[in-house]
Order: C-alpha cells, then sequence, then structure tokens
C-alpha cells in the first residue's frame, strides 16, 4: 500500500488509537462505553421537523451566516447564560457541529507564529485546529486537585502560559475528558488573564446542559466582566438533544470576531445542511423539556456506573458534568498484574476489550504528555440502561 500522503501541519495527528480500539472493540462484540454518542435517536420532535423542513422545501444552500430563525432561537437560548441577547445577524454563525465552529474559529482569527494556550486533556480537535491555524500550542494541565475528587489545574501553571505572544485560550466547561465543571473563580482567573494579555477566549460549551450538581452549576466566560468583547462562545445541538449525527453547532461573538470567524466558514463550508437548522430552531425554542429529560437520563446512567467502578476498584472522578467519567485505573491494573507496552490506560484499555468485552478510552491520547493521562480510563456513560448494566456485568465477572 502506499504510504500516506499527509501535509507535515497535520501528520502528527494522522492515526489516532481510536481507529485501533474501534476495530477491537467489533472484533470482541465489546459493549461500547469508548465513543461519545448516545444510544438513543433524539426526541421524537426533532424528527417530525427535519421531515417537515424537507417536505417544506428547505433542501437547496442555506445562507451563509445560517438560517435566520435559527439565529434568533440561538440568540434566546444563550442569552440566560451569557447575560445579553447576541444580535442574530452581526454576532452569531451557525456551523457544522460545534468542531468546525472551533476550526473557523482558529483559523478565521489566529495567526501563524501566534500562541495559543490549551488545557489538556483537550478534545482532540483543538491540537489539530491549532496546527492548522499555524500557531503553537501553549499546555495547562488538568490534574486531580488537592480535594481527590475533581480535576483543577495550578494558577501557576496557568498564569506562566500566557505572554506577549498569547492570541488565545481554549477553555471547555463542562470538560471532556474529565467530567470537571469550571468554576467561577477559575472561569475568573482565566477571565483576568485574558484582560491583563488582551487574549480572546474560545469557550467550548457543547456540554452546557450537562452540569449534575447544583453546587456547581454551568458558567459561561463570556458573560464575566470585560469577555463580552473577547470571546466566542460555541455550542452545538449534538449532546443536549442527542443528535450528534446532525452536526448543527454555532459561534457567538461580537461583530468584531464574528468576521474573523465568517471569513474562515465561508470557505470551510459556506454553509449547513439547511432542514436540519429549521428543525434545530424548532428544539431550541420548543424542546427545553426534551434537553432536559436527556440530561436527567444521562444523569441516571451516572448515578449507576460511578459507584460501580469505585466497587471494582477504580479511583472515580465523579464527574460534574459531561457524559464521561474519569478512572484512576492503577490499583486494577496493579492487581491483574498488567505490563506490556505502550502507556498502562492503552494496555488495560485493550485488556478490557479483549477480556471483559467492554471498550473504553485510554484517555492519553487527549495529552500532550501522554504520561499524565496514562493512570486514568475514560468511560462514557450516554447509553441506554440495558448498555451500562450488561458493562457492569461484564466487568464484574472479568474483575471482580
Ligand atoms: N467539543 C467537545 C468538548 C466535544 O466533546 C465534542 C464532541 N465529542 C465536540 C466539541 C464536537 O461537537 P460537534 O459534534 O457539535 O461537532
Amino acid at each position: 500500500m502506499q504510504a500516506p500522503q499527509i501535509a507535515q501541519r497535520l501528520s502528527p495527528f494522522g492515526t489516532t488509537i481510536f481507529t485501533e480500539m474501534t476495530a477491537l472493540a467489533n472484533r470482541h462484540g465489546a459493549v461500547n462505553l469508548s465513543q461519545g454518542f448516545p444510544d438513543d435517536g433524539g426526541p421524537a420532535r426533532a424528527h417530525e421537523a427535519a421531515a417537515r423542513a424537507m417536505r417544506e422545501g428547505h433542501n437547496q444552500y442555506a445562507p451563509m451566516p445560517g438560517v435566520a430563525a435559527l439565529r434568533r432561537a440561538i440568540s434566546a437560548w444563550s442569552a440566560p447564560g451569557l447575560g445579553f441577547e447576541a444580535d442574530p445577524d452581526t454576532e452569531i454563525t451557525v456551523t457544522s457541529g460545534a468542531t468546525e465552529a472551533i476550526a473557523a474559529t482558529l483559523i478565521g482569527l489566529v495567526n501563524p507564529g501566534d500562541e495559543v494556550v490549551l488545557f489538556e486533556p483537550y478534545f482532540d480537535s483543538y491540537r489539530a485546529a491549532v496546527a492548522m491555524a499555524g500557531a503553537t500550542p501553549r499546555f495547562v494541565t488538568l490534574r486531580p486537585d488537592e480535594s481527590g475528587t475533581r480535576f483543577g489545574f495550578d494558577p501557576g501553571e496557568l498564569r506562566a502560559a500566557f505572554n506577549g505572544r498569547t492570541r488565545m485560550v481554549l477553555v471547555n466547561t463542562p470538560h471532556n475528558p474529565t467530567g470537571m465543571v469550571f468554576t467561577e473563580d477559575e472561569l475568573r482567573l482565566v477571565a483576568a488573564l485574558c484582560v491583563e494579555h488582551d487574549v480572546i477566549a474560545l469557550s467550548d460549551e457543547v456540554y452546557e446542559t450537562l452540569a449534575f450538581r447544583e453546587e456547581r452549576p454551568h458558567r459561561s466566560i463570556g458573560a464575566l466582566p470585560g469577555m463580552r468583547e473577547r470571546t466566542v462562545t460555541i455550542s452545538s445541538i449534538g449532546k443536549s438533544f442527542s443528535l450528534t449525527g446532525w452536526k448543527i453547532g454555532w459561534a457567538v461573538a461580537c461583530p468584531a470576531l464574528t468576521a474573523g470567524v465568517r471569513s474562515a466558514h465561508q470557505f470551510l463550508t459556506f454553509a449547513v445542511a439547511h432542514p436540519f437548522q429549521h428543525a434545530a430552531a424548532e428544539l431550541l425554542t420548543e424542546g427545553r423539556d426534551d434537553a432536559d429529560a436527556i440530561a436527567a437520563q444521562h444523569d441516571a446512567m451516572r448515578r449507576l456506573l460511578v459507584p460501580a467502578l469505585a466497587e471494582l476498584g477504580f479511583g472515580v472522578y465523579d464527574p460534574e458534568g459531561t457524559y464521561f467519567v474519569m478512572a484512576d485505573h492503577r490499583a486494577v491494573s496493579e492487581r491483574l498484574g498488567l505490563t506490556g507496552d505502550g502507556s498502562a490506560d492503552v494496555v488495560l484499555c485493550r485488556w478490557l476489550t479483549e477480556h471483559a468485552g467492554v471498550a473504553t478510552i485510554p484517555p492519553s491520547v487527549f495529552y500532550e504528555h501522554g504520561h499524565e493521562g496514562a493512570p486514568f480510563l475514560r468511560f462514557a456513560f450516554c447509553k441506554r440502561e440495558a448498555t451500562i448494566r450488561e458493562a457492569i456485568a461484564r466487568l464484574r465477572k472479568a474483575l471482580g
């Protein structure tokens, strides 16, 4: 076979562990708690609305910035969290999922040679989007904090990552894969550094409806003083409405920053799936109950899976949000006598897929410094109850 021909800027990300893990999971008929998409197909209201939009003839190119009704709906949907109503004409862009919004924000607003601050572990598209923009990443590592119950960051490490070349910082809350929801104090520190160094914040809030604790509600950095003019707030309907396959996302930003986002969006995709935009407008306007029901379902699965993992000897960081849980596997791996080639998380992931029939993700792939992630496994619990129960039964049999 001819060797893959990948441009230099993307060659470091050419192949991922996901391909190997998916193939392994299929070969062993494993219960799939690896990939972050729900078993269920989204609300019936969504299917009906999309079919209706197609029948009504919304089947040709949508407007470049997005369907007006959807931009109005996004403005209303995001207003309570942001503390202002974004102007649908000049401050909102509809994108092909949050993934395109992230890429368009970096490509449209960051120059080659600029620095971008990333928290690791990170959603894997961040690192590639920084590379596509020709920028240089600086990393701040999220680690279990002194409470031992959640992940956090060292304020000194964050401060040291900012300098005169910093153009952007990427914040993701609720955070994949650690499950942490940034506290108000944590966001205030990031915001203060943005103001001090004249830096833009890209705030990825795709799990905005999935914050499980009353004492740790989801907060938007764009709502903090001085941040409206320097924040691009990104979200999508993928997680909130269990419709990851629709790829309807958006970026909310002041007109000056929206100009940059749109400059890239118009040449990346130009416009996004037209009928789904009409259906998404309906969901954001009338579907709050659907989103609440989906969040309650994920929370119930969290309450099922987390104690079961703890019982099996994992050191579990009970997530404050998202539908992922990070579990320290070192006691389990030690008990199994697992050593071998590669990171400890990859070794255990392979073992669990082959011997327990449960597929997970080795989080070292979400780190620049892979050893920081090697003590953990990431389990996704955005699955039906029967799937979670089957996974728990298989893990008990193999590890109990
Ligand atoms: N950001 C984060 C943190 C994610 O976990 C994901 C999906 N796994 C995305 C963005 C991508 O969102 P979308 O499917 O809307 O492109």
